[in-house]
């Protein structure tokens, strides 16, 4: 008598994804929020914000946003104007 995985279903849906990363990136679509990016004003490069919404939801955005740069490490503020909405 074999000895089972505790969760085969789990594995089953990790090959699944590892056979198929166009359906886990649809799914992942559906399920989740784009993140609002920004171009590191110290860096250039292009960091998520760490907030997630939608382009509509981003649209409605008003005043200055602050966060913690996860490339450099400082405080940015940004407004609507730095930043977009990924794969928007
Ligand atoms: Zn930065």
């Amino acid at each position: 008598m074999p000895v089972y995985a505790p969760s085969p279903g789990r594995r089953h849906a990790d090959n699944v994804w590892r056979a198929a990363p166009h359906n886990f990136a649809k799914r992942n679509h559906i399920g989740g929020m784009p993140n609002v990016l920004i171009k590191c004003p110290q860096t250039d490069r292009t960091v998520p914000t760490l907030l997630r919404m939608k382009p509509h939801e981003f649209e409605a955005l008003n005043g200055p946003r602050q966060f913690r740069c996860s490339v450099c490490n400082q405080i940015h503020t940004w407004t609507k104007a730095d930043a977009w909405v990924e794969n928007a």
